[in-house]
């Protein structure tokens, strides 16, 4: 199948106009100029696109797919209260409702142009719904407990179902890792668990942390609402925590946490140069998740002294519950006006390195740069078409510019993931999305009741 389209962005390369991509099988075999492909090719099946963009797929560094249908339900409260009604609310799903609300997530991202997901996922659904829709990701089994009598007992529930995650895809799209919930509601022990769980079974590891000043001074200090009423509610006082003094980043490295080789620290919003240090250090990746940490209050992450230190750093969404869509448009928008707000002319980020934020930079941030993230013959066909012919998007003077300024989830027309077809002008070729939508509804009045 021949891709045509006005720009081609292969990300790793200058970009090309009236450009085309050669896909066989599930892989990209070439990229050139259109017309010396189309000549070299003339028996090949054309898919024009017109004044559009096909780039690599874009990778949701961070999100929750099996949160989806929690969408808009706090909208308005700061990160440790938002988590506390969250948690409250979501007693009233039941098993269906989590394998539902991914799908309306994967249902989402496919449009969105989202053909891969870093996904903390405590159920499983998220890994089901990534299987069924086609989409790529690594699928993080979530663990946690404040007890440390437990932590064999949590290991081993986790260590079943990541064999049972791994077996849900024939083909190598999902991959399944582990990941400790928080600082707050594990064990330190439970955190030197994981690192020889990961390191022992070669397991890709994720992790929130610094993401609020609440869960810094719960850390640090002992307080914070996160020290008093969310262990109220959900336990854990009755075990006891002694402040440590220390930094979250600081507190997870005394455990062990940082020696396992591919960890993925989430939000990192919350850090000090000695933090940032250790994270560099550590090879530790980051997910930046600019409109999640601004809508709740959590602060922001240093990007650029992040890529400064050669941190390895993409974009996150974090799911519908704290972000109401996982737009990565709106994220690398976002996320690039915040950082020039705050940082004036130093550290002034261009639309491109945005771009490439939410494509290669994810891809490396997970350590599979060599197999997607950019156009590149012989890389996995994960390949979106984005719409830039709108009236407030022409006349497209910088292909990178017009993306991250003008576009939207919405303007995707077209999402490939490994060579086949997911998603096209409105259709869903692998899920039933009147069914999600239907059920969507009925989860909104279990939510809101
Ligand atoms: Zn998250």
């Amino acid at each position: 199948m021949l891709l045509t389209a006005k720009y081609v962005l292969p990300v790793a390369t200058p970009h090309i106009d009236d450009g085309a991509v050669l896909v066989r099988g599930d892989q990209i075999v070439e990229i050139g100029q259109a017309e010396a492909l189309k000549t070299a090719h003339p028996d090949e099946e054309v898919r024009d696109f017109g004044l559009a963009a096909l780039m690599p797929g874009l990778i949701d560094l961070h999100t929750h797919l099996e949160y989806s249908a929690m969408r808009g339900l706090v909208d308005d409260l700061p990160y440790s209260q938002w988590k506390l009604q969250l948690m409250s609310l979501e007693q009233r799903f039941e098993p269906q409702d989590w394998e539902d609300s991914a799908l309306l997530g994967a249902m989402e991202v496919l449009q969105s142009g989202i053909t891969m997901v870093g996904d903390i996922t405590d159920s499983g659904a998220s890994a089901r719904a990534a299987a069924r829709s086609g989409l790529r990701g690594f699928f993080f089994r979530e663990v946690e407990t404040m007890e440390k009598a437990r932590i064999g007992e949590v290991m081993s529930e986790a260590a079943a179902d990541i064999e049972s995650w791994r077996e849900l895809r024939d083909d190598d799209r999902l991959v399944v890792g582990i990941a400790p919930h928080s600082t707050y509601m594990c064990h330190p022990e439970l955190f030197r668990a994981v690192a020889e769980a990961s390191n022992d079974e070669d397991l890709p590891v994720s992790i929130h942390i610094a993401g609020s000043r609440d869960e810094y001074d719960f850390v640090k200090y002992g307080s914070s609402r996160l020290a008093v009423e969310f262990r109220d509610k959900y336990g854990g006082n009755e075990i006891g925590w002694l402040p440590t003094g220390v930094s979250p980043v600081k507190y997870v490295l005394q455990w062990d946490l940082l020696d396992v080789a591919n960890l993925l620290a989430v939000h990192c919003t919350q850090v000090d140069d000695d933090d940032i240090e250790i994270l560099a250090a550590h090879d530790v990746a980051v997910a930046y998740c600019p409109r999640c940490n601004a809508k709740l209050g959590m602060g922001m992450a240093p990007l650029g002294q992040f890529l400064e230190r050669g941190i390895r750093v993409g974009i996150g969404t974090d799911s519908p519950a704290s972000n109401n869509t996982m737009d990565m448009f709106d994220e690398m928008r976002i996320g690039l006006l915040l950082q020039r707000s705050v940082s004036g002319h130093e550290q002034f980020f261009i639309a491109r390195q945005l771009v490439k934020l939410a494509t290669l930079d994810a891809a490396c941030a997970l350590r599979i740069d060599d197999r997607v993230g950019s156009l590149e013959a012989g890389k996995q066909a994960d390949i979106i078409a984005v719409d830039i012919s709108h009236s407030h998007q022409i006349p497209t003077m910088y292909p990178y510019s017009t993306l991250v300024h003008t576009a939207n989830q919405e303007n995707v027309l077209f999402t490939m993931v490994a060579g086949e077809v997911l998603y096209e002008r409105e259709t869903w070729h692998t899920l039933d999305t009147e069914r999600i939508a239907a059920r969507a509804d009925e989860m909104r009045v279990k939510l809101r009741a």
